[in-house]
This record gives structure tokens, C-alpha cells and sequence, in this order.
């Protein structure tokens, strides 16, 4: 049985608990999932398509069962989306949680000789980027370093890498530790990584996952380290500064990705990774391809198998997976589907990478709040599929920029019918995305769209 596993069975037992992962790199769109999730349960939102939905009878939040795990901020992220100037909330940065708890009428044929029941859903939000170091578990200082270093060497990482690599050249191995040398490596290195992050270059694998999303722990000697340039057989010498580097490879490894896959990880019931491919297939082909790789290092933390180090540390516990791409929003309703079979093709290649097997799988494209609506737009003679809503303060498309107040209808550009064509890099600055401000509650439920189908996979056959 997972790593506290007796102690979940047991309060299974009295009622039963589902603990759904929600992770996705950085700005994929956690945060507003989860707030639209709960906010859609809690108000009785219209959800046709979540069946099961339909017979809650009661939905509310209760104290954390879990005395170690930050508390999901709803009602802050609430009050930003609903506050008179309705702006996004702050994205995930750290793991945090919040148990929902559901009452519901029994359901079937002999529904009235059961009681009603109730399911508790712990959800927990966690930075993507920390399942990215799930091989680190296995990898010494020096293969991290060397794999690192050349990775940094390949494009399009290479000209982002070099002010890291040439202080990377200035430094010694075996010279003794200088701890100022090593916050200038770390400083530089992280740099680079956050440079790769950027809208334009949209790079996924960048471990260490803590780097990017250091949590509470920015500034801590536990993410004071980078890679060195040594070959594999040699050694450090005592007090130099690739002993002090690896010391602090080593912590990092120890009390930050082995508690993360120990504690929290291995006890997910299910889980959904949300992705953000608008992004990368408009930063082009080297974004798409990085992203692959993101989701086949992904889809290796769920694989279950005779040799697979997630059934050796965990054994078998998330029964599914949901790949959504987010933010459809974006797009006209013409573009939906393909922007799911284009998430498709990169989860079933991912899968095939991995050589994937276990949990069930599913794939959406979702807007957890839906910002824009459709509009059809004339344009010389020709009658274009367009999106239309406020774009936030500050927002420029061509000629125009944008104040906050105003509605504009775009043309985003659409994707091709069939999903290859998309991923070969030749969406490149193709798509038009504007940053749109929050919808206005209607009937006091955000719009939004394929929810309610997310819900059915994810939780649709716990309820009864
Ligand atoms: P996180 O880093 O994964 O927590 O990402 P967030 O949930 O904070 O989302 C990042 C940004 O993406 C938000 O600030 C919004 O600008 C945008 N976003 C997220 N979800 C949606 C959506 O459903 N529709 C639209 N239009 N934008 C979204």
C-alpha cells in the first residue's frame, strides 16, 4: 500500500475521500481551475454534461484534513475575479489544498433503500514543475550536471544559456568553496531558466522544479547550487567547491522532490494536468517538442510497470489521468476540437515515450472561466470566426492598445483540421492572444466551457 495509505483507508472508511491532483506547468491555469471548480460546485452551477451533478444536494468547504498542507486561498482568488476591477488571481507557486465535501441523493433503481451519501474531494494544487524531478531521485550530482550542461548547449537553449555557461567557464571544480561564487552560478543558472520559461521561447523541461517555483524556500542554500563542468569519473576534493555543489544537489534531492513524491504525490487518487499548447504551438517548433518531452517526463510519474520506479515507491493508486488544454477560450468554437486532437497526439506520443500503462486516460480542452464569446466579423466580403471580450489594461494588438474598458472582437487565427499539422512549428506567431479581463458573473456562475465534462471524468463515478 502507498505511503500513507492505512491512514487515508481508514478515514475512507467512514466516509469516503478522493484526492485529486491539479498541476500543470506555471501559468497553465491551476488557480483558476480550481476556483472555478469549487465556485461551480458550491453556487450550483448549470453543468449539464456532470450527471452525477445533478443529484448533490449539498456542497461546502471544510477544515484541512492535513495539518502540513498550506490551505488553497479560494476566497482570495474569488475576490479578485468578482472585485469591482475583476482581475486573475496569483498563480499557484507552492503546494496548497482544500477539502470539498458533497452531499448527494442515492441515485438507480432501488435509490430509496439507501441512504443519502457523501464524498469528501481533497483537492491539491501543486506546481507541475516538481513532478519534472522525478528522475533526479535516480541521478547523481555529476550525470544531473553533465546532462544539464549540455542540454544548455542545444538550441534554441543556447543563447539563452550563455551568460550562465560563461561564468560556468570561469569556475573550478576544485577550487575551494566560495560561497559567493556559488549564489552568482545559482543566480545565473536561474536566470537561464526563467529565460526559457518566457512566452515567446515557451520551453516545459527545466528541472530543478523547485528553481522556478521555490515556494516558501527562495533564497534557501537548498536551491543555492548549479551544475559544474567535470567529467564522470572524477572526484571533489574535500572543501572544494563540487563538494559544497553537490552537498546541496543531494539536500535538494532529499528534502524537497523525495518528500514531495513520498508525502503528497503518492497518496492522489486522481489527477488532472492542465497544459497550456496555445502558448507553445504560437512560440513554434522547438516549444512544441520541449513540451513533449514535458508531458512523456509527466506521464513517467503515473507509469505503473514490473520496472517502473513509481510502482516500486508507491505501487498502484491514481486510476485517472485528465490531460485538459486550457484557456479554449481563446479561440472560436470552430477551434475546440482541435485543439483537443492536437492535445491528444502529444499525450498518445507522450504515452508511447514513457511506455506508459495504468490509470485510465482522457484528454479535454477547457475554459475553466470563460472570458470571451463568439462573434462573427466581416471582413472584406468574408465573415470570420471571431472571439470578443474586454482585454485588460495595457493589452496591444497591432496599432491599438488597450485600456481595460472597452470590448474588442478578434480574429485569433484558427488551427489546422488535422493535429500534425499543427505541431510542426508552423503556427509560429501565427495566433493572436490577448489577455482578456474576467467575465461578469452570470446568474452568479462564471461562463464557461466543457467543465462539466471534465467533472464527469474526474469525479462522475464516485457518487454512489
Ligand atoms: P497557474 O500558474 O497554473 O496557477 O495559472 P493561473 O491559474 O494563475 O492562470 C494563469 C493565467 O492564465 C491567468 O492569470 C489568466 O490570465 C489565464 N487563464 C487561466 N485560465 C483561463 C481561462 O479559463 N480563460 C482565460 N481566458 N484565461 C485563463
Amino acid at each position: 500500500m502507498a505511503v500513507g495509505g492505512l491512514k487515508d483507508f481508514a478515514t475512507g472508511l467512514v466516509n469516503p475521500t478522493l484526492r485529486l491532483g491539479v498541476t500543470g506547468l506555471s501559468r497553465a491555469g491551476k488557480t483558476v481551475f480550481i476556483t472555478a471548480l469549487l465556485h461551480a460546485l458550491l453556487k450550483g452551477a448549470r453543468l449539464p454534461l456532470f450527471e452525477a451533478g445533478h443529484h448533490i444536494t449539498r456542497a461546502y468547504l471544510e477544515p484541512q484534513p492535513n495539518d502540513d498542507l498550506p490551505r488553497f486561498a479560494y476566497e482570495d482568488h474569488l475576490a479578485k475575479l468578482t472585485s469591482a476591477d475583476r482581475s486573475w488571481p496569483e498563480s499557484t507557486k507552492r503546494i496548497s489544498q482544500l477539502r470539498l465535501t458533497l452531499e448527494y441523493a442515492p441515485r438507480g433503481l432501488f435509490a430509496r433503500n439507501f441512504k443519502s451519501g457523501k464524498l469528501h474531494i481533497d483537492i491539491v494544487d501543486y506546481p507541475g514543475e516538481w513532478l519534472l524531478d522525478l528522475p533526479l531521485l535516480r541521478m547523481t550530482y555529476r550525470q544531473w550536471s553533465l546532462e544539464t550542461v549540455a542540454a544548455s548547449s542545444r538550441k534554441p537553449r543556447a543563447g539563452l544559456a550563455a551568460p550562465w555557461q560563461r561564468h560556468l567557464a570561469t569556475l573550478d571544480p576544485m577550487a575551494p568553496a566560495d560561497e559567493v561564487e556559488v549564489v552568482k552560478a545559482a543566480d545565473l543558472f536561474t536566470q537561464y531558466l526563467a529565460a526559457c520559461r518566457r512566452d515567446d521561447v515557451s520551453l516545459s523541461t527545466l528541472p530543478p522544479g523547485h528553481f522556478l517555483m521555490p515556494g516558501d524556500l527562495a533564497g534557501s542554500p537548498l536551491l543555492t547550487f548549479a551544475p559544474l563542468a567535470l567529467a564522470a569519473d572524477q572526484s571533489y576534493a574535500r572543501g572544494s567547491l563540487g563538494e559544497l555543489m553537490e552537498r546541496r544537489y543531494n539536500s535538494y534531492v532529499a528534502k524537497l522532490v523525495r518528500p514531495f513524491f513520498f508525502d503528497h504525490f503518492a497518496r492522489l487518487d486522481r489527477q488532472i494536468v492542465l497544459v497550456d499548447v496555445l502558448t507553445a504551438l504560437n512560440a513554434g517548433a522547438a516549444a512544441v517538442q520541449d513540451l513533449k518531452n514535458a508531458l512523456t517526463g509527466i506521464m513517467a510519474c503515473f507509469r505503473l510497470g514490473s520496472n517502473s520506479l513509481v510502482s516500486e515507491l508507491f505501487g498502484r493508486r491514481i486510476d485517472r489521468i485528465l490531460f485538459a488544454a486550457t484557456k479554449a477560450d481563446l479561440l472560436h468554437q470552430t477551434s475546440h476540437d482541435r485543439l483537443e486532437n492536437i492535445l491528444r497526439v502529444i499525450v498518445e506520443e507522450a504515452c508511447v515515450r514513457a511506455e506508459f500503462s495504468g490509470a485510465k486516460i482522457e484528454v479535454a480542452a477547457l475554459a475553466a472561466i470563460r472570458a470571451t464569446r463568439e462573434a462573427q466579423v466581416s471582413q472584406k466580403g468574408e465573415s470570420l470566426p471571431c472571439i470578443a471580450g474586454i482585454p485588460q489594461a495595457g493589452e496591444i494588438m497591432g496599432e491599438t492598445s488597450f485600456d481595460g474598458s472597452r470590448e474588442a472582437a478578434i480574429f485569433p487565427g484558427d488551427l489546422p483540421e488535422t493535429a500534425k499539422l499543427a505541431l510542426d512549428g508552423t503556427l509560429q506567431g501565427q495566433l493572436k492572444f490577448l489577455r482578456f479581463r474576467p467575465p461578469v458573473l452570470k446568474e452568479g456562475t462564471f461562463p464557461h466551457i466543457r467543465l462539466d465534462r471534465t467533472l464527469d471524468f474526474l469525479l462522475g463515478d464516485r457518487f454512489s
